[in-house]
């Protein structure tokens, strides 16, 4: 067994505390990663505090994990020891549904979906015969931790062009914006609106300027009208009625990346016709939109959800090729809870990023 430690919570109201666990080693097609970086998602968030309703304590979040390849299990050909590599959301899926076989795994539709890489199974209460689920555990722990063990095929390769640290958040608010916006044709000359300035608003505009689209954002913060100017985006201050009068009808896509329900209406009317509205960060019930706004321009709205592993490779490499990296605040995992707090404030743009080797001193006082 591998000896491990991470950060915990043991119940929805606990703050994370040091776990000292096992991992076991890499098994057939499996690969051993020394954890180097992991991002603070907000997801990690909502799944510590059991906003979902589904969390699995203790929980170690972590899905944005950027490491090193220490050990490499039988069979394994795509990766080797010394590989700087990253994992995601997912760390495996059934392969055998349809939307698996269509490389689209993160909407596995086998009785328990994708295992994620923190939490367990998406559907953990679809048991099999025997009474476990698929994947043979219930919990799984993420990358707050110094070690993680992952089927090969679930794991990115990192490339040398993006700096370690900041690769990081590209492996969930990168995919999680960029798949949208692929799926959706953004292109040179598209109109993009982004709602919400977060770490996923940040990549959302990166990832929209670089395919060439002309990118505004609504935010609800003054204060960072001038950090999109900086991005090459025009900030929107949410409400501003002439500003919205002014763009009606004239997006070709809005991607909403608001952690919570939000009033969808405002930004329908700023569609053109045949476009799309897709929020991808709430898992909440919207309240009622009008649909005589749908109706009268064929506007859809949409949602999506991360992305596919093919994917996640796809933005990483489009980043390197681009020269994209998120804004991030490289932290040591001691400041985790003060920096769940400033994420929930709402008042950080920048992602957090947690420097495994702060893990490296609570491990040799454990020993
Ligand atoms: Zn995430
Ligand atoms: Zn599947």
């Amino acid at each position: 067994m591998i000896r491990a430690m991470g950060y915990a919570a043991k119940h929805s109201f606990s703050r994370l505390k040091p776990l000292s666990f096992e991992r076991d080693p890499a098994g057939a097609n499996e690969v051993e990663i020394e954890v180097l970086y992991c991002g603070v998602c907000h997801s990690d968030i909502h799944q510590c505090e059991n906003d979902w309703g589904n969390t699995v304590y203790p929980c170690m979040p972590g899905h944005e994990i950027v490491g090193r390849v220490a050990a490499v299990g039988p069979g394994v050909t795509r990766h080797a020891v010394g590989d700087l590599v990253g994992v995601g959301c997912m760390i495996d899926s059934c392969r055998r549904c349809d939307p698996c076989k269509e490389g689209e795994e993160h909407y596995c539709e086998g009785p328990n979906s994708w295992l994620a890489t923190y939490n367990g199974p998406m559907v953990p209460a679809a048991k099999a015969p025997d009474g476990g689920n698929m994947y043979g555990r219930d919990n799984t722990y993420g990358g707050y931790s110094n070690v993680v063990v992952v089927r090969e095929d679930f794991v990115l390769k990192v490339p040398a062009a993006i700096p370690v640290e900041w690769a990081a958040p590209i492996l969930c608010a990168g995919v999680t914006t960029y798949s949208p916006l692929k799926h959706w044709g953004v292109k040179q000359g598209s109109r993009v609106g982004v709602v919400g300035f977060g770490g996923l608003g940040d990549m959302a505009i990166k990832l929209a300027r670089a395919m060439g689209a002309e990118v505004y954002v609504f935010t609800r913060d003054e204060e960072k009208v001038a950090e999109a100017a900086k991005l090459g985006a025009t900030a929107v201050v949410e409400g501003d009625k002439k500003a919205y009068a002014a763009l009606r009808s004239s997006f070709d896509f809005i991607l909403s990346t608001v952690p919570e329900k939000h009033e969808v209406d405002p930004f329908v009317a700023l569609l053109k016709r045949d476009a799309t509205y897709c929020a991808v960060g709430a898992l909440d019930k919207i309240p009622g939109y009008n649909n005589q706004e749908l109706i009268m321009h064929r506007r859809s709205l949409a949602g999506s959800l991360i992305g596919s592993v093919a994917e996640t490779q796809e933005v990483l490499d489009f980043c390197a090729e681009h020269g994209i990296a998120p804004d991030v605040q490289v932290i040591p995992i001691q400041q985790i809870n003060d920096a769940y707090k400033q994420v929930k404030n709402e008042k950080v743009r920048f992602r957090f990023v947690i420097d495994m080797a702060s893990l490296k001193q609570e491990m040799a006082e454990a020993a």
